[in-house]
């Protein structure tokens, strides 16, 4: 359980002795206990505090970072239930899923269909994260061959201890995910995770059965332990994630307390897949392993991702400055915008695909969309004669004309007293009549 403020107070030594920077042990505890400093700061906490402190302070969800040659997908660490009271802050890591009964070839050609994939979305590069090598009957160390001769994508390898054991000392990893220790083969595979520095994935048919396998692998020495509950289909999924996250923030449950594995591949279709990991994603999915990619499923489960972890507090955001769409030139006209990224976005895909050349001065509005920033006083009249001045769009003009979004019409007059030589006019109010607001009216 989280500690209050009072309980953290009880256990300082009390003496209001200032050298934490703080002029009472009550502000310190009170800190503390909103985690915004850290124990350390304090020299006079006894050793015994110190256990318990450290103990209730360690994250509910245990941070667990896959690792491998440069690449890295983190999951755990999250404070919340519900994306709105703070941010989700480790997006799901998607893995796609391979068997070593497949021919090496068939092998090589799916991951790296994974590893050549990447996607531009407003500005930010979405990609694949890694790949999942199942033992079915085949040459288990091959496949990891055939994986390891495309991408060095960080790995998770599903096979018995038997099968991994000669196979761990020959891999070069950062940090592998094993899977899955089971009643049966906890020992063997907390071993192997042990010797190999690896994070280990328990599954058990019940939560229950699942507390005292973690704890069992805990006690034998392996803290990096993912969580694969048994239950499948889109009820079982959310009703195991939901209780094991909610246990996890709500009580502290620290046998709970690990990132979740989800395998929307064992889905009877790749349709079904398809929404067992979108509703993963949603809802807790630390790492998800698929056995189909496609371009088509790739991108809306990446955008969805996306969406689901980005902090709700702060925009997307484009560099503000001056941008040249089509190779425009002295004559063309500079459409004004904000930093908003997908309302940047959404004015320079319309003027790209008009084909006409033309400048976009993207201001700086704290990365909030044309009306927002408008009502909020962060796109003025002042401001955009300030951008137009600082990116110095009149030297690369012979004719000045600036173009408004259509919803801020009431700027113009201001805009013509701020910037005097040029022309301003009024465009229209959505992006998608751009096109032939240049055709016409320019
Ligand atoms: S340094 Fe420790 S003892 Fe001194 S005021 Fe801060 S919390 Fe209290």
């Amino acid at each position: 359980m989280a500690l209050s403020g009072i309980q953290i107070y009880k256990m300082l030594p009390q003496t209001n002795c200032k050298e934490c920077g703080f002029p009472t042990c009550l502000a310190f505890a009170m800190k503390l206990a909103a985690k915004q400093v850290e124990l350390a700061l304090c020299p006079y906490v006894s050793e015994d505090s110190k256990a318990l402190l450290s103990e209730a302070a360690a994250p509910p969800v245990r941070p667990i970072a896959l690792k491998s040659n440069g690449y890295e997908v983190l999951s755990g660490n999250e404070v919340v239930l519900f994306r709105h009271e703070k941010r989700f802050f480790s997006p799901a890591g998607l893995f796609l899923r391979v068997y070593d009964s497949e021919p090496e070839d068939s092998i090589r050609h799916k991951v790296q269909a994974v590893a050549d994939y990447a996607v531009d979305y407003v500005g930010i590069e979405l990609k694949w994260d890694g790949i999942a090598v199942q033992a079915d009957g085949g040459d288990f160390a091959a496949a990891v061959g055939a994986v390891r001769s495309v991408t060095h994508l960080p790995l998770v390898l599903i096979a018995p201890p038997d099968t991994l054991k000669p196979l761990l000392p020959q891999l070069n990893e950062g940090k592998l995910l094993l899977a899955f220790a089971t009643a049966d083969t906890w020992p063997a595979m907390a071993e192997l995770a042990k010797a190999h520095h690896a994070a280990l994935a328990a599954q058990a048919s019940s939560l229950d059965e699942m507390v005292s396998l973690t704890e069992k692998i805990k006690a034998a020495g392996v803290d990096d332990i993912v969580i694969a509950p048994a239950q499948r289909g889109l009820h079982g999924t959310l009703m195991a994630n939901t209780t094991v996250r909610r246990m996890a923030l709500k009580q502290t449950f620290r046998a709970l307390g690990y990132p979740l594995l989800n395998l929307p591949g064992d889905a009877p279709t790749p349709e079904m897949e398809t929404i067992l990991a979108a509703q993963a994603i949603g809802k807790y999915g630390g790492f998800l392993l698929m056995d189909h990619f496609t371009p088509e499923t790739a991108y809306p489960l990446l955008v969805l991702r996306q969406n689901i972890y980005t902090d709700p507090q702060k925009p997307i955001q484009v560099q503000p400055g001056l941008y040249e769409i089509n190779n425009p030139g002295p004559e063309d006209p500079v459409l004004v915008t904000t930093n908003f990224s997908i309302t940047y976005f959404s004015v320079a895909n319309e003027v790209e695909s008009s084909g006409l050349p033309a400048w976009l001065l993207v201001t700086e509005a704290e990365g909030m969309s044309v009306l927002t920033a408008w009502a909020a006083g962060k796109f003025d009249a002042e401001r955009i004669a300030k951008d137009v001045k600082r990116f110095n769009v009149g030297q690369k003009l012979n004719r000045k004309r600036l173009v408004l979004p259509g919803h801020t019409a009431v700027l113009s007059g201001e805009v013509e007293e701020e910037l005097p030589g040029w022309e301003v006019r009024v465009g229209p109010r959505e992006a998608v009549d751009v096109p032939s607001f240049l055709k016409q009216a320019l």
